[in-house]
């Protein structure tokens, strides 16, 4: 048995023993617009799993991991789907932050910040995004400037900042250098969100529920040396997680992707919408456009020894959002109707409406496909640069 089917053997194993008793009636829940369900369950979950070793598998051992290969890591991400554990709930600390750490930290911050990260001590979110500065996010206006100790002092608004109502770091990009414009200038700063100087307030959705927020900080503080990468150094830090985001990040997805279309496909039989052509050549187009998302998948990522990918990840980030955003449109014309009605106060929607309106999510984060095919133009085939103000 290869090293792969072992490994497999081995996380179907532990799951099929330990979602059970107290963890039992965790199967299938979280996700995608389905964040608020269960967390403190969910995070008691997390927490076993560290205690048994198995979060962060794809990190290297030194820093708490696995070591586990590219297949292996595949292979985790498979069996967890297919064994409907519950949806994760720091997957910014380990998929993003704990790669960034490995591959630009200081060996005191690699110290301070990674086990609290398998151990499921500490959650992380993202403070990319602001009012202004989305898809242009060179043009972040929130600054850090020392104080007399040296410490970082910040001031400004982020937005959209998924789970940072549960988590109690954030990394920040802000700017550091008085008067610079773009790119420059901008350093990556660790910060604590449990602080007088952190405000969180979370946005309601359409359905209700809330996952991501907005955060301002006014005057919040962080430790001179929770600065990642040099002073100034922040774009080149804050690509490099991006890259982790568009990557080895996205693996996990697959399965549930699959299992998505076959319930699709499992209602239209039920439904008798199976019985149109157009939804049965729709169907059949989901099925070949997911083997196409499997297949390009590891392409990208095979070769890439980092884990984090060239802009060729561009690639494969607009292959699995339009699919998948065009699965919830299908999901919606298979319901046909009664896709229209959703019971209950506030919103109790049913799995394929909740598809359709997160999916609708995807073309937008982690950069939208517009940004994407920017980058493959620009980057992958070399063609002139976007004119930008
Ligand atoms: C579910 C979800 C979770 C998120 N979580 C986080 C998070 O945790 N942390 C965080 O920092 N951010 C997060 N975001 C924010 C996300 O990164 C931004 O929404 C995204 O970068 C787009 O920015 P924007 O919303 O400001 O849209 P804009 O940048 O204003 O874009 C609006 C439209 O204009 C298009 N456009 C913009 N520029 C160009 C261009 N140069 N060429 C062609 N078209 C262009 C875009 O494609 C888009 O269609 C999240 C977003 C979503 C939807």
């Amino acid at each position: 048995m290869s090293s792969v089917e072992e490994f497999r053997a081995e996380i179907r194993g532990w799951l099929a023993a330990h979602l059970t008793g107290e963890f039992a009636g965790l199967r299938g829940r979280g996700g995608p617009g389905r964040e608020h369900e269960v967390f403190a369950e969910r995070l008691a979950w997390e927490r076993h799993m560290a205690a048994e070793g198995w979060t962060c598998v794809g990190w290297p051992e030194e820093y708490g991991g696995r070591g586990a290969s590219l297949e292996q890591q595949v292979a985790f991400h498979e069996e967890y789907a297919l064994a409907d554990a519950p949806a994760r709930v720091n997957h910014i600390g380990e998929q993003l932050l704990g790669p960034t750490l490995v591959a630009f930290g200081t060996a005191e911050q690699r110290a301070r910040f990674l086990p609290p990260i398998v151990a499921a001590e500490e959650l992380w979110c993202q403070g990319y995004s602001e009012p202004d500065a989305g898809s242009d996010l060179a043009n972040v206006r929130t600054r850090a400037e020392r104080d007399d100790t040296g410490a970082w002092v910040v001031t400004g608004q982020k937005t959209w900042t998924s789970l940072a109502h549960a988590s109690q770091w954030c990394f920040v990009v802000a700017r550091t250098a008085p008067g610079s414009s773009r790119h420059h200038g901008l350093s990556y700063l660790l910060v604590p969100l449990d602080q007088p100087g952190v405000e969180i307030r979370p946005i309601t959705q359409l359905t209700g529920t809330s996952e991501f927020n907005e955060v301002f900080f006014d005057g919040a503080r962080t430790r001179a040396d929770h600065i990642v990468g040099a002073p100034g150094e922040g774009w080149r830090v804050a690509m490099a997680t991006l890259g982790f985001e568009r990557g080895v990040s996205t693996l996990g997805q697959q399965v549930g992707f699959r299992r998505e279309l076959e319930a699709v496909i499992a209602w239209a039989k039920h439904n008798g919408a199976a019985n149109d052509p157009l939804i049965r050549d729709r169907l059949a187009r989901a099925w070949t456009g997911l083997e196409t998302i499997r297949c390009n998948a590891l392409r990208i990522l095979d070769g890439a020894a980092s884990g984090a990918p060239g802009p060729e990840a561009s690639i494969g980030k607009i292959f699995w959002a339009t699919w998948h955003r065009e699965l919830g449109e299908l999901a919606m014309d298979v319901s046909g109707a009664a896709g229209m009605l959703a019971a209950g106060e506030p919103y109790d929607l049913d799995d394929r409406q909740r598809l359709y309106l997160f999916s609708r999510s995807d073309t937008i984060y982690a950069g939208s496909n517009e940004i994407q095919r920017d980058i493959i133009a620009e980057r992958v085939l070399g063609l002139p640069k976007e004119s930008r103000p």
